[in-house]
């Protein structure tokens, strides 16, 4: 049978967004009543910002839910502590193919970037396949994310119904509802750091990736070490066609690494002739598990 579901007037992002927070707070309790399945929502928490305010107003709100993190394997170990000690009820939702960087040194694929993301489908954006998710993705954080989103949306991830609470809020109204509840949060907040995740992830700019591998120096051995067994393992072994495979292209462990990293320098790369399409090509095309 079809679900029903409920969408609250008005759709306009700015009407939401203007509103004062016992308004906001009241649209979500309304909004998350309204669509509870009787099973209860599936919940993603991780460990974020975004994720304790959704997680609240779900409390709030008195609907069934159950809140699972995605252990992606690369979470700081402050996030990892927070969750534990502020959030035991959630449940966690290991991959069993193992650590993010074993799979990264012994696939074919080439490492994740930015255009070609595999490890967010494996790690990330798994779980609770058939139930309505709630999800505290919010439309500010990209252009992308603000067209693809809203209130009630059907989740670009599996085809199921999503519930984006917070999708219009801005970041200081997040923040806003963490002080006015006094909410405990991850303390690496507090230290400057705006996004809480994966570290290293070939998304953010490289002034930010530098600012966690200068933080986090173990994630940077974990990213090269995977990276250059990565190479040694494929680079010579061609795919089912017969082609040589992407890490071929490069000369070594380590110019694929720094390739990765976002350093542009032919001398990389084997045969001039390559050099061009990759530095304009490249991140997104990999060959994949060919
Ligand atoms: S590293 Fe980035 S792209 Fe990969 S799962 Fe984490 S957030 Fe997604």
């Amino acid at each position: 049978m079809e679900r029903q579901l409920f969408l609250l007037p008005p759709t306009d992002p700015d009407l939401v967004r203007n509103s004062p927070l016992p308004d906001r707070v009241a649209r979500v309790i309304k909004l998350l009543k309204d669509n509870e399945p009787p099973e209860g929502y599936y919940l993603a928490f991780s460990g974020g910002k975004d994720s304790i305010v959704i997680k609240e107003l779900a409390r709030m709100s008195g609907v069934k839910f159950d809140a699972w993190f995605n252990n992606t394997t690369i979470d700081p170990p402050e996030a990892i502590r927070f969750i534990k000690e502020f959030h035991p009820d959630v449940k966690w939702n290991n991959n069993k193919r193992g650590s993010m960087m074993h799979q990264v040194a012994t696939r074919p694929k080439m490492p994740p970037t930015r255009s070609w993301r595999w490890c967010c489908g494996e790690y990330k954006e798994g779980g609770g396949k058939g139930r309505v998710k709630i999800f505290g993705v919010r439309a500010e954080e990209s252009t992308a994310r603000a067209a693809r989103w809203r209130e009630v949306t059907l989740s670009s991830y599996d085809g199921d119904t999503a519930i984006c609470p917070i999708v219009y809020w801005t970041s200081g109204q997040v923040w806003e509802f963490i002080r006015f509840y006094n909410l405990p949060y991850c303390s690496l907040y507090d230290e400057g750091f705006e996004r809480i995740g994966c570290i290293g992830c070939p998304l953010i700019s490289r002034r930010l990736q530098d600012r966690e591998f200068e933080r986090w120096p173990r994630f940077y051995e974990g990213w090269k070490r995977a990276i250059i067994r990565n190479w040694e393992k494929w680079h010579d072994v061609p795919n089912k066609k017969g082609d040589m495979r992407f890490q071929n292209k490069f000369k070594n462990g380590e110019a694929l690494f720094a390739w990765w990293r976002g350093y542009r320098d032919p001398d990389y790369i084997r045969g001039a002739c390559q050099s061009e399409q990759l530095w304009t090509n490249i991140p997104g095309v990999g060959d994949g598990e060919n």
